[in-house]
């Protein structure tokens, strides 16, 4: 059951082009990775550059550092893959910034994502939930410093929300 939802919201995710409809120069073809057994949820700001290339969510230089940190805590890089869950608050590749770096999602684009996101916690149920990243935090925990919040463990709506910092050092 849960699997052919998840499969069905695959499809779904990967054939969307609501961003790019609405104007914006994504790069359609949602990216994320993990089946139905997955207990955690890794959700990032939205895929970089590298990840277009590869397909594979947090493949770059920030996902080194991210895997590296998720390593101290007892998760290593190729079983957390092969279990765990991973996507973005927006899932299709942004472009290019105005300056160095990624363009961040607009909140509408943020708007137009989110029914995906709420689709993919509904049918997880994810016991563990990390946020990375300023615009993931602030999705799952509101806006407040981030120094109070990034590394402490939260409960919302039943589930436990741990905040990291983006690996990358942007958008901290
Ligand atoms: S970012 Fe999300 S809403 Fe926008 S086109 Fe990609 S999958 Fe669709």
């Amino acid at each position: 059951m849960y699997k052919a939802s998840l499969t069905k919201l695959h499809k779904e995710m990967r054939r969307c082009q609501r961003c790019l409809e609405a104007g914006y120069p994504i790069t359609p073809g949602a990216i994320f990775s993990g089946g139905p057994s997955a207990r955690v949820m890794v959700v990032g700001q939205a895929p970089g550059v590298r990840e277009k290339e590869t397909g594979l969510p947090f493949s770059g230089p920030a996902g080194k550092r991210l895997f590296s940190w998720l390593t101290e805590a007892g998760f290593e890089e190729e079983e957390f893959r092969a279990v765990q869950y991973i996507t973005a608050i927006t899932k299709c590749y942004p472009g290019k910034g105005r300056s160095r770096g990624d363009r961040v999602p607009t909140a509408e684009e943020r708007k137009l994502c989110a029914p995906f996101l709420v689709r993919e916690l509904d049918i997880l149920r994810p016991q563990l939930t990390i946020p990375v990243g300023r615009v993931a935090i602030n999705h799952f925990l509101g806006r407040g410093r981030l120094a109070d919040l990034i590394g402490n463990v939260f409960e919302r709506d039943g589930r436990l929300v741990l905040p990291l910092p983006h690996p990358s050092g942007a958008n901290l």
